[in-house]
């Protein structure tokens, strides 16, 4: 088989979880064709960014101190990782140039003062270079002949969007097969950076927080692997958050549109990004455990999509959300008035979660996350109800969606009324509900504080748990 494999930034976290790794993918060598995708070492992207705010605001002291932590936890981790002295020699030289480059833009960016997304993404990616340098030691040490690369290195091309890009997949696909697939063959480990990209003109791009779940599935798409394993400190994805339901269970089979309903959802595994570049190729993912291999993990998609015989199959809430209402009887059988409700958010930047319009017309309830509820009202008080467009704007901040997933669903009559019941025999009140026509799920908001009864709810009146 020909496998993309990427470990997450906890797999990652020190020398001795590096050193496991290593082991865990020399295990898979044997028969198999493996290229390997890693994050950084689990809290430096978010020192990274620190340091680059440290250096804008010209904190040379704080810099320093915070660099040389970096600098102790990759050597730290290079000596733990890499068992065999000339490998380990080689490695920390590697990292210290790399550092010596970190060290260089940071001061520039304290001198200029002046912070681009097109700097911030380049000190950002130095958390997924330095790591790469590292494991490929520690697979050179097992005997696994291997070649690290930055994601520009490896072919993958993006769009300028710095901060967040997006891959330009032809172009990728040509030059990762250019560059990789002759490794493969020969039997040469590739282990990429994962998040980091370059644009056509040859600067370092980010593809946005959590985006080494995405670099394993473009690799994939472009390598045209048989499956991408993506290796994290979870069992797989769950029926519901352990913490809040005791007896959730691992989901041991999703179809694409689930798993993605559940990332979307915030299902911690993976990135809802990251199936989209192994959708046609219909590429399989495994979500598996790098503390606890033997567990069977998550199959996502692959051939025999078809789900398994229950209707639901898993409970998500989303937290930290409000609701934002508009309303007014001049909104009756205007049209347009939505599409300038909308418009004033987009325009303000906020994300809107969830949307539902009563018949009658005369109210439009929104979720945004807690953080944008009064950038919302405001903007919605400045856009419409000082014009006289609509009557009202209120909000309530402290709310949750629930929703509950599953494909087979569709077509099933009475779940809704399954749904409302187990809520309402808990004494809990429905603010707002809204269901795609997909029918793949049923989302709803209720008060903060019965958002974890509703969870149980739903997850003992479906019978999801083991
Ligand atoms: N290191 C990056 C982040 O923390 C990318 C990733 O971990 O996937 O967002
Ligand atoms: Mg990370």
């Amino acid at each position: 088989m020909r496998i993309v494999m990427k470990f997450g930034g906890s797999s990652v976290a020190d020398g001795a979880k590096i050193d496991h790794v290593a082991e865990l993918v020399k295990q898979h060598l044997k028969g198999n064709q493996v290229a390997v995708v890693s994050s950084a070492l689990d809290g430096v992207t978010d020192q990274l960014l620190e340091l680059a705010d440290l250096s804008l605001k010209g904190k040379t002291s704080q810099v320093k101190d915070e660099l040389e932590k970096i600098k102790k936890r990759h050597s730290e981790a290079a000596e733990a990782a890499i068992p065999i002295e000339a490998f380990k020699h080689g490695v920390l030289s590697t990292v210290s140039t790399l550092l010596y480059e970190l060290e260089r833009v940071l001061s520039g960016i304290s001198i200029l003062r002046e912070l681009s997304p097109r700097s911030k993404d380049y000190v950002l990616s130095f958390g997924e270079r330095l790591l790469v340098t590292i494991l490929r030691g520690a697979l050179q040490a097992r005997g696994a002949a291997s070649r690290d690369f930055s994601g520009g290195e490896a072919g993958i091309v993006s769009d300028e969007n710095f901060g967040d890009a997006k891959p330009l997949m032809n172009v990728t696909k040509m030059q990762v097969q250019k560059r990789l697939m002759p490794l493969l063959e020969e039997g040469i480990l590739p282990v990429v950076a994962g998040f980091t990209a370059v644009t056509q003109h040859g600067d370092i791009t980010t593809l946005g927080r959590g985006g080494s779940d995405n670099t394993a599935t473009i690799l994939g798409a472009c390598l045209d692997a048989d499956e991408v394993w993506i290796w994290t400190d979870v069992d797989g994805i769950m029926t519901a958050d352990p913490k809040v339901v005791k007896n959730a269970k691992v989901i041991p089979r999703l179809s694409y549109a689930e798993a993605s309903e559940m990332t979307v959802f915030g299902a911690k595994a993976m990135h809802p990004r990251a199936l989209e570049p192994i959708l046609e190729p219909r590429i399989p993912v495994r979500i598996k455990n790098t503390f606890s291999t033997s567990a069977e993990g998550t199959l996502i998609g692959g051939d025999q999509e078809a789900s398994s015989g229950s209707i639901a199959k898993a409970v998500a809430r989303v937290s930290d959300v409000g609701i934002v209402s508009v309303g007014g009887t001049s909104m009756v059988g205007l049209p347009g008035t939505a599409g300038r409700i909308f418009d004033a958010l987009g325009k303000q930047g906020v994300n809107i979660l969830m949307i539902s319009q009563s018949v009658s017309e005369s109210n439009i309830t929104m979720v945004v996350r807690r953080n944008s509820v009064q950038k919302a009202v405001n903007a919605l008080e400045i856009g419409l109800l000082s014009k006289g467009e609509v009557r009202e704007v209120s909000y309530e901040d402290d709310v949750n969606i629930i929703a509950l997933i599953g494909s087979a669903m569709r077509g099933t009559h009475g779940v809704a009324a399954r749904v409302f019941k187990a809520v309402a025999d808990r004494g809990i009140n429905v603010i707002m509900i809204a269901q795609g026509s997909s029918e793949l799920n049923i989302s709803f908001a209720v008060r903060g504080k019965d958002g974890v009864e509703a969870v149980k709810a739903l997850h003992d009146e479906f019978k999801l748990g083991a």
